[in-house]
């Protein structure tokens, strides 16, 4: 019988803090803009320039590090990591390697109802590179390359995992957890497709019930939380194959092919850098004040599994739509601030899944960047819920609201929608319905209660849909037992 293998996965995660200068320097972090604007001789390594540690740096990866429950190091120190290429001015990255910032925390993943602790081993504070510009398609087939440094020392933090992780499926739901915690944070954009959020996955196998780790890879170049799941599909299948042929797995950095769907070698781990690690004799070591971290502690927001709670009690919402809507912080202050305006908080909740996150999810957009603002969609159910529109008139203006950011007053006057829900007018309509169709109203008497749906859709054909539905179900009723 064939072995029955477990996967062991590990994520490195890379994430760019949001600050508005540089690690140690003043050159701004904005994102983007012509190339080698954003720098200035410190950040471009020239000799005789000193770093100065930004103080808010250090206060996002505490603040980081408290919201993963991490322990947060009283002292900690920067070290160079020595390597030689053109995206890193200095040829070293400072980084922190014997003592991190933090340690010990732990992320809590739920899935098909089962929760589960992923710890976390470290987190440290580190500068990122520049971006190389290749003027072929990839490095091998360029004349040559462009190096544009506005990214180079961009603070980041480094959230090492413990490889706790058993399946692709609990690895993204790690992922997906540890950027809804750094969003609600404030600390990074966790923007995945504009790198503010990077990820490299470890990876081995072993046989079912073995304690010992296997030989790990690590992939790297994925960009979306899709990419990663199926990555770490693909790595599976492959390793599992090299090992049912009686093979063994090298150590080695795999990339992902995202157009391909597979992973291929990079370098192996016979090839990987020395990087000669040492203090950096430039910066002092960094000596936090426990009453400072008290401080950032108690300014931390309310995180994403307590909101989702809160939800759950508060609002009667199911875990799944508690769930959805508290996995990033603008949907979850949008249903707040909707809320407010409308207290109904289950049909809130069910446009948000519904209505408003299908059309996000179609055009890729985020909730900051959508016309629909929490006082709109108050507008919009409150002329349903007043019997103004129907609900099927209510998606159509919906999805002209979320188009054009109009008032939904405004786009019902437009497309000249009313809903009938004027009882005396409606009652005259019933009437000639009922006149018309005496075999469906004697179905009716004869206890065939499904005939009135005919009746009822007949009373919206006269009306042009316009009636409201309820109005018209009562007064059918109410005609059929006189
Ligand atoms: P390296 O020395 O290769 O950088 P580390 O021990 O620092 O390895 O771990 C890097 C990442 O790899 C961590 O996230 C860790 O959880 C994960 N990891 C370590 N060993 C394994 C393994 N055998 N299988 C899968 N992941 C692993
Ligand atoms: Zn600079
Ligand atoms: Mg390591």
């Amino acid at each position: 019988m064939a072995t029955a293998y477990e996967a062991v996965i590990g994520l490195e995660v890379h994430v760019e803090l949001k600050t508005n200068t540089k690690i140690f320097c003043s050159c701004t972090t904005e994102f983007g803009g012509d190339p080698n604007t954003h720098v200035c001789p410190g950040c471009l390594g020239f000799p005789g320039t000193l770093p100065v540690m930004n103080k808010k740096a250090v206060e996002y990866a505490v603040r980081a590090g408290l919201a993963l429950n991490c322990a947060i190091n009283p002292y900690s120190r920067f070290d160079r990591k020595n390597y030689f290429y053109p995206d890193l001015p200095t040829a070293y990255q400072i980084s922190q390697y014997f003592h991190p910032i933090c340690k010990e925390g732990y992320v809590e993943i739920e899935l098909g109802g089962k929760k589960k602790k992923i710890r976390i081993n470290r987190i440290h504070l580190e500068e990122d590179a520049g971006k190389l510009l290749h003027s072929g398609s990839s490095i091998t087939s360029s004349q040559y390359s462009m190096a544009d440094y506005n990214r180079a020392s961009v603070p980041l933090i480094e959230i090492v995992s413990e490889p706790d992780m058993r399946s692709p499926e609990e690895a993204r739901a790690y992922l997906e957890k540890l950027r809804a915690i750094l969003e609600y944070t404030g600390v990074s954009d966790v923007k995945m497709e504009q790198g503010s959020l990077r990820c490299d996955a470890n990876i081995s196998l072993r046989p079912v019930g073995s304690t010992e780790f296997g030989t790990k890879t690590e992939i790297k170049n994925m960009n979306s939380f899709r990419s990663l799941q199926r990555a770490l599909e693909y790595e599976i299948d492959r390793q599992q194959d090299v090992l049912e042929e009686g093979g063994t797995i090298i150590q080695e950095t795999r990339g992902w092919d995202e157009e391909k769907g597979i992973t291929s070698s990079m370098r192996s781990k016979e090839e990987a850098t020395d990087y000669r690690y040492f203090p950096d004799p430039n910066l002092p070591p960094i000596v936090l004040d426990p009453a400072w971290i008290k401080t950032i502690k108690a300014s931390l927001p309310e995180l994403p599994d307590a909101r989702k709670e809160r939800l759950v009690k508060e609002c009667g919402l199911s875990e799944y739509d508690a769930g959805i809507i508290t996995s990033s912080r603008s949907l979850a202050e949008f249903f707040d601030r909707t809320v407010v305006l409308f207290n109904e908080p289950k049909t809130v909740a069910n446009w948000m899944m519904g209505e408003y996150l299908r059309l996000l999810n179609a055009e890729g957009l985020e909730v900051s960047e959508s016309k629909v603002t929490p006082e709109k969609l108050a507008a919009l159910l409150k002329l349903q819920a007043d019997g103004k529109i129907s609900g099927k008139m209510a998606k159509v203006v919906f999805e002209e609201l979320f188009n054009t950011g109009k008032e939904p007053e405004t786009i019902v006057k437009e497309k000249g929608m009313v809903q009938i829900s004027d009882t005396g007018a409606l009652e005259e309509i019933v009437m000639k319905v009922l006149a018309a169709n005496p075999q469906s109203v004697a179905d009716y008497q004869a206890g065939k209660e499904k005939a009135i749906g005919f009746l009822v859709g007949q009373v919206m054909k006269e009306t042009k849909g316009q009636a409201n539905p309820g109005i018209v179900n009562q007064l059918l009723k109410k005609k059929l037992s006189e």
